[in-house]
């Protein structure tokens, strides 16, 4: 399926910095989940399923802007690996950059399931210790990846598993929510949602989609995988060369 050019033109580096701006402009700041605030603030979220490289790069720009997010990782994603030395360090330099670390919750990995509350906090449990151990941080907070694809989102406490929820009903009740889909405004435009100034805000983007130039969302996905391909191809080329063996080819 295609979509008009225009539906995805602003979703590059500098369309994130120009809502980074927006946002400061209209006196927003930037909260992190479970801070009991009155002010005009925003909680932003960064889903990452397919890119940490893209993640650290938005990371470093919100940085030079002097704010802070929160990025939920999967440590069963199929698309980096947390325990990857290259991966690791990106997600170090993103906590360095002073933001935090949360855990995104992939169901699919235990199969079709309708889940019971203590089967989820068991897992839930789990993978959050997977993920400090790994990080050597606090995990405080959880993020649902594919929620409609089981019954994740009947859940709606604030706190479950002792990790504060973003889908929890008060975040669900109180707060604005502007999303970036799957790469094109699928909803209102996250520009809009800003506009209109409403005082507790909470936005959703998936760092995949945010690259240099602007290109169709399909085109964005194979540039992240073809970009971990290439790059493992070059560790292997440059492993023989460093040891001195030969790179047979046919
Ligand atoms: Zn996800």
């Amino acid at each position: 399926m295609s979509k008009p050019a225009e539906d995805f033109a602003e979703f590059t580096e500098a369309g994130f910095r120009l809502l980074l701006q927006k946002l400061k402009a209209g006196g927003y700041r930037f909260a992190r989940y479970g801070e009991n605030v009155d002010d005009l603030h925003v909680i932003w979220r960064h889903d990452v399923d397919y890119s940490m490289h893209r993640a650290a790069k938005l990371a470093a720009i919100e940085a030079e802007e002097s704010v802070t997010a929160i990025y939920f990782v999967n440590p069963r994603c199929a698309f980096y690996n947390l325990l990857e030395p290259v991966i690791t360090r990106l997600t170090a330099r993103i906590q360095d950059l002073g933001h935090e670390i949360g855990l995104h919750f992939d169901a699919a990995a235990y199969g079709a399931k309708n889940w019971t509350l203590p089967e989820l906090e068991g897992a839930l449990a789990r993978e959050r210790a997977i993920l400090e151990l790994i990080l050597d941080k606090p995990i405080r907070s959880v993020s649902w990846h594919n929620p409609d694809m089981s019954n994740l989102l009947a859940f709606d406490a604030d706190l479950i598993g002792g990790l504060v929820s973003a889908y929890g009903a008060t975040l669900r009740r109180d707060y604005v929510y502007g999303s970036d889909s799957n790469g094109y405004w699928r909803f209102q435009p996250m520009a809009e949602v800003i506009a209109a100034g409403h005082p507790r805000l909470h936005l959703l983007t998936h760092p995949e989609w945010w690259t240099p130039e602007a290109m169709p969302p399909s085109e964005r996905i194979d540039r992240a995988l073809t970009g971990r391909a290439q790059a493992g191809r070059r560790g292997y080329d440059t492993l023989l060369a460093k040891a001195g063996r030969l790179n047979v080819t046919g």
